[in-house]
């Protein structure tokens, strides 16, 4: 499924600028609602408004090339509790170094691409490794990966829709959603389960926990769940 071609506008002409004697170019690009979908495709966002992108790009004289920038944007996500739509804020910075194709492997290793497990990807972009590689083969460098993945590194862990802290969910017996329901009901008007309310466990971490914790997570919401639906 890739509705969404490579948009043209994301792929730069590093030879072209060489041959021009050129050092630095930046664009600006607007990425689709479709491209997003498309880059978000492995998850349950929904985007439905474009984001938009600023990059520069400086060659470097050993032919790797820097970018740095930024996205303004965002998507939708299930609301943790009840399902509705949560925005996701994805602005952010973009800094990455593209390194031409068999530079890579010259890199000490806790400078490749698996930062993604500890470093917050808006934390501090200066020379302690922040930075991002990424290869190409030294002519034409496309963005749209690039982006993809900063697109992707907003997805958050849980997101709650507008009602916030105040968001009902759903009954832990039926499924029906609460926020239809009067706060003040003594049962589950769907099912008739007494006291519906909101899980007393915050499901929101505090901080934005590594992907890795994701496991972590499903274990405390189900031992969470568990304790719900205990009869006191
Ligand atoms: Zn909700
Ligand atoms: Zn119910």
């Amino acid at each position: 499924m890739r509705p969404a071609a490579v948009p043209d506008a994301l792929v730069v002409d590093i030879s072209a600028m060489r041959r021009r004697d050129e050092t630095h170019t930046s664009l600006e690009h607007e990425l689709s609602p479709a491209w997003m979908r498309d880059a978000l495709r492995d998850t349950d966002a929904e985007a439905d408004a474009p984001a938009h992108v600023r990059l520069d790009l400086v060659v470097q004289g050993d032919g790797s090339v820097i970018v740095t920038g930024e996205l303004r944007g965002g998507f939708h996500v299930p609301c943790a509790r009840c399902l509705d739509p949560a925005a996701v804020n994805a602005d952010g910075k973009v800094t990455a170094m593209f390194v031409r194709d068999g530079a890579a492997h010259r890199l000490p290793d806790e400078d490749r691409r698996d930062d993604r497990d500890g470093d917050d990807p808006e934390g501090d972009d200066d020379d302690d490794g922040g930075e991002d590689l990424w290869p190409f083969d030294g002519v034409r460098l496309d963005l749209a990966p690039l982006l993809a993945e900063t697109l992707k590194l907003a997805y958050p862990m849980r997101a709650l829709c507008a009602r916030g802290a105040e968001c009902r969910g759903l009954c832990s017996q039926c499924g029906a959603p609460l926020n239809e329901q009067p706060a003040d009901a003594p049962r589950c008007t769907a099912c008739g389960v007494p006291s519906p309310r909101v899980p007393e466990v915050d499901f929101i971490p505090s901080a934005e926990p590594p992907r890795t914790d994701a496991l972590a997570e499903a274990l405390r919401q189900a031992e969470a769940l568990k304790k719900l639906r205990e009869p006191e």
